[in-house]
Order: C-alpha cells, then structure tokens, then sequence
C-alpha cells in the first residue's frame, strides 16, 4: 500500500477524525490494521496467524505467545487512552508547524504538561527509520548552529547552548529543493562531517559545498565533490551568504520554527528529536492532504524495532507443534475482518477485503 487513499486509509478532515476514532476500539483497530495489514503476524517468532482473544490480545498459532497490537511500540502500557493518543498525533502532524506540548496540553485538556510533553516526543521518536533511503542527485551540505534559546530567559540575554548541526539538501535542476536531513555534529572536523555526509548521501551523488577543509577527501568516500569558494565568491560580487542557498533557506526555516512553534524551547538535550521532527514535516511538504502525514506517523509508530523483527525472522524457531488456545478462545478470524463497522472505511477499502 504505497498510495493511502485520503477519505480511506486516512481522514481528510478533522471532522472525519471525529467520526472515524469515537472509541479506543475504533484506535486499536486502526492501529491493528496498519500494522497488520494481511492479519496478524506474531512479534516473538513472526508467524502469521493466531487467535484474537477476549482481552483484545492476540495469540499466536506458532509458539503460543500473546502480544497486543500496541506491544513494542510507543503506545505500549500507556495509561493514556488511544483516543487521546490519535488527537495527539493528529495535532502533531496536521498542523502545518506541528504543535507545542504546551498547545497540546491546553488543546486536549491533558493533565499535566509533562504528560503532553512526553507524547510528543514519544511521536517524534518514531519519524527516523534505520534504512531510510539517502539522498541523492545534487546535494548541498553544511553545517551551522541552531538552537541556543533557553526557556525563561528573554530578550538579548537569551543564550543558551548552541549545537553545530549538519544539513543536507537535495537541490533540483533548474531550481526547487527536495528532501533534507539534520543531524547534531560534535565539531566541524572532516572526522565529523565524513560520517555525516555518508550517512545521508547516496554514493555517487554530487556533494555541494563550501571550501572548508572538513569537507577536504569526500570523493574518496564516492561523491562527486563541487567547492565553492567564499573567496571567489567575493571576488566577483556574489552575496557569500548565498554560496549554499538550500542549506541556508532550510537552516532558517528550522531556526525559525524551533522559535515560532516551540518558543525557543528545544533543549540541547532533545534537540535532534525536533530536527527529526522538522525534517519529517519538510520532506511532507508537498502532500496534499495533511492527514497523510498523521497516516505515516502512526505508520511509524507501530512499525515497532525493525532491527528485531528482522533479526527474528532471520533465525526463525517454530515449534514443531503448535500450541491449541484454550477453550473458548478460539477463533478463526479477528472479528473486526468480518464485520468492520461501519465507521471504519480503512477495513472497508482493503484489497481482497469484498465487503
Ligand atoms: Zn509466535
């Protein structure tokens, strides 16, 4: 499922929000259904099948355990109700800038700030995914200091901690910007920014620059390497703030959001969980539908530890038998596959699903 239809897979609108997720049944099984999309397949030994038990758990058909739908994942043991959760992560992706936990936790009526505070950055946890493709193409990078605002201070007096941040951007032909990526560095030394250029670019691709020597030797790592030199730059009246205008329109973009929408709140501490939660929005700029972006961020969400799951079905240990459910248990299929109600369009509009 590449495509998520708006109105389908995801709501369009607040109001069909509303409708879709009235109950923290109507949450599981959206969540159960984005993580599950062919049915059940068991965390412990990644065997499909099992039995939905009374509990709304699952029990496996190959080796007997339970798990729910929310296990491994952020919403695992959390005393906060899904409903609750799914207005969170609506607010956090359909807003253009996001929310703060401040917003939210007026906005939702949530009990205490730390409680909104610790659900956003349980969201943000999630937008980065190991194997995430890199960039490619054209590639502006460089690396400058965001953050630095410490909350209570104000006026001029407001300076905290900044961090050296790398930034990558893909640039299109004749103009436009593509995807970016932001990554805290420990200093701007070519031991730093390799790394950091290997980790976000695709071989091949051609590496933008300016003449500092942290970025000396890359086309050893694969690059095609294109300095550009504030000297020369100068020398012939260009404005040398302009050398790298990817890197510098995104860096202002994120310096600005980080003060708008946070209020200068980012703590050295959780700085890279915000970058990740920019760099997310930024590369979503163009969706149409901003529900797409709650769509993909509870996609991530329940895409619970990939590199287990992997593992676990590299080694696979099935049991020879497997175990019978206890009496009473047993079901053929989950219900919600049978009958979805008549809220739940994403059941509805499943391939295979004939209802
Ligand atoms: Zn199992």
């Amino acid at each position: 499922m590449d495509y998520p239809r708006a109105g389908a897979q995801y709501p369009r609108s607040l109001g069909e929000f509303q409708a879709w997720f009235r109950s923290d049944a109507d949450c599981l099984d959206y969540l159960e259904w984005l993580r599950w999309p062919e049915g059940f397949i068991c965390p412990e030994c990644a065997q499909r099948g099992g039995w939905r038990l009374g509990d709304g758990r699952f029990m496996c058909a190959g080796c007997g355990g339970r798990s729910s739908v929310t296990a491994g994942t952020v919403f695992d043991r959390t005393r906060t109700p899904l409903t609750v959760w799914f207005m969170a992560c609506w607010h956090f992706s359909s807003g253009k800038g996001g929310i703060s936990a401040l917003s939210l936790k007026r906005t939702l009526e949530i009990g205490s700030y730390q409680t909104a505070w610790a659900m956003l950055h349980r969201l943000r946890s999630v937008l980065v995914r190991p194997g995430r493709d890199r960039l490619s193409g054209r590639v502006e990078v460089d690396e400058t200091y965001i953050g630095g605002v410490e909350p209570g201070l104000t006026g001029g007096r407001a300076h905290g901690r900044k961090i050296l941040t790398g930034i990558a951007v893909e640039v299109h032909e004749p103009r436009g910007f593509g995807r970016c990526r932001m990554q805290p560095l420990s200093d701007g030394s070519a031991a730093s920014l390799h790394p950091f250029v290997s980790a976000n670019v695709e071989p091949g691709a051609t590496v933008v620059t300016d003449g500092w020597q942290g970025y000396r030797g890359i086309e050893k790592l694969g690059y095609i390497h294109e300095r550009r030199s504030e000297r020369a730059a100068r020398a012939r009246g260009d404005d040398v703030g302009e050398l790298l205008p990817a890197v510098h329109r995104v860096a202002s973009l994120a310096k600005r959001w980080l003060l708008g929408t946070h209020h200068g709140s980012a703590d050295d501490a959780h700085l890279v969980s915000y970058l990740n939660e920019f760099v997310f929005r930024f590369n979503r700029r163009t969706s149409r539908s901003r529900g797409m972006l709650f769509y993909r961020a509870l996609e991530f969400a329940v895409g619970h530890d990939p590199v287990r799951y992997k593992s676990l079905i590299a080694n696979p240990r099935p049991r020879s038998v497997p175990p019978r459910p206890p009496p009473g248990e047993r079901r053929p299929h989950p219900p919600s596959l049978e009958r979805p109600p008549a809220n739940r369009p994403w059941r509805t509009g499943r391939p295979g699903d004939s209802a």
